[in-house]
């Protein structure tokens, strides 16, 4: 008889995609003249840029002949060109992290998994209140206990430490998807205070890092003093240059960080990671790798910025229509996800169902992040311009 993990008998249906999907077959059904504006997705649209195109198609040409064809890379961790480039591009933000502790992968959201598997049981998993869903998912999948620090309208849905409350493993995301927030300096350096006297370790995920206009924010969790003592950072290119359908990310463990055996022994965290990626995974292509090296190229990064540029302009109209209308809102300034408060006390659901019966916008539920997401609405900046100008148009006249 085969068993199963009964771990995954805990996890919430996620009916939130499935519901939004199903409302919108049914209005389609009943008015299949009216086209929708989606504004839900948090999918990139635009091309990759050119210079990262031709590296990859440069790569995938050197595959096609014996002197230069790739099988597996050797250490496992991606080749040291991506690794190298990878470090320059942090310091570049004033983040010193070495091209060792760098490890590529195949995104962001497989390392968030997947990054539980070498934590034990026995800990308890500290995430804020809405949060992007592979965090709780993962940690029940283990098995691990979660709790819940609360992000809500008072603390700017940007959850702070609370030094009563005890946790071995926590997960921040900043800039944050839903809540498009984004951790000050001095609200990083208070999580890495509250980790180190906790003996707990922050997964930092950075995944919309690139979004951030504002250069006295933090980029990264290792332009704080201290976090290399108790911080892992998760990122990928996915949201920096396109690369959601290309897949590479990159993981940086510090070669110092430790964890505990149940003894309190130390052990050595990158070792563990490094372990468990060499019997689970095996890198990701040399084409695909040679397009990621190509985006921390000045070329690249010019190029990129400009997609980049695109989205924050329609998060800036996005933005102007909240001022506007008097709506409550999170995010836009930097990130590409506003949070807003629905109007008149609505439900997230109903807030949904106006928008898509009145002005035929599509948006995502607050709630489907969490139960702070009760009354909040996210909106994305990854649509075209055309329908972001229209779609804040039509909220607009309906709102007003
Ligand atoms: N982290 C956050 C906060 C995200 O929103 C996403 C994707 O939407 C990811 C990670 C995963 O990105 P990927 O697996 O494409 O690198």
């Amino acid at each position: 008889m085969a068993f199963i993990n009964e771990n995954f008998l805990d996890l919430k249906e996620n009916y939130l995609f499935i519901d939004i999907a199903k409302k919108i077959k049914a209005y389609q059904a009943e008015n299949p003249d009216k086209a929708l504006i989606r504004m839900g997705i948090g999918d990139v649209t635009l091309p990759i840029a050119p210079v990262v195109a031709e590296a990859m198609k440069k790569g995938a040409e050197e595959m096609t002949h014996k002197e230069t064809f790739k099988g597996y890379e050797d250490s496992g961790r991606g080749y040291e060109f991506l690794r190298e480039a990878v470090a320059g591009y942090y310091r570049s933000f004033g983040a010193e992290v070495d091209p060792g502790e760098i490890l590529i992968s195949d995104g962001a959201k497989s390392d968030c998994g997947n990054i539980v598997d070498i934590f034990g049981e026995n800990n308890i998993v500290l995430i804020t209140d809405p949060a992007y869903p592979v965090y709780v998912d993962s940690n029940t999948m283990s098995g691990k206990d979660i709790i819940y620090a609360s992000s809500n309208e008072e603390n700017g849905f940007a959850a702070m430490p609370d030094d009563s409350v005890d946790c071995d493993i926590i997960y921040l995301c900043s800039p944050n998807n839903p809540t498009g927030s984004v951790y000050t300096k001095e609200q990083l350096e208070k999580w890495v205070a509250y980790a180190k006297s906790k003996s707990a370790i922050i997964i930092f995920d950075s995944a919309y890092e690139a979004f951030i206009r504002d250069e006295t924010l933090p980029r990264s969790i290792f332009c704080i003093e201290g976090a290399r003592d108790c911080a892992i950072e998760i990122c990928s290119l996915s949201k920096t240059a396109g690369f959601t359908g290309m897949r590479c990310g990159y993981t940086v463990i510090p070669k110092e960080l430790t964890a505990y055996d149940t003894d309190g022994e130390p052990v050595n965290v990158f070792k563990l990671w490094c372990r468990r990626q060499g019997s689970k995974f095996n890198g990701v292509s040399y084409p695909v790798q040679c397009a990621a090296a190509a985006v921390f190229t000045p070329e690249g990064l010019a190029e990129t910025r400009k997609n980049i540029d695109y989205y924050m302009e329609n998060a800036r109209i996005m933005s102007e229509t909240c001022d506007e209308l008097g709506i409550k809102y999170t995010g836009g300034k930097n990130s590409p996800y506003i949070w807003l408060k629905c109007p008149n006390n609505m439900g997230s659901w109903d807030f949904f169902d106006y928008l898509l019966k009145e002005i035929r916008v599509v948006g995502t539920p607050g709630e489907g992040f969490g139960p702070n997401g009760k009354g909040w609405f996210r909106l994305t900046a990854f649509g075209s311009k055309e329908n972001t100008i229209e779609a804040m148009s039509r909220l607009k006249k309906l709102l007003k």
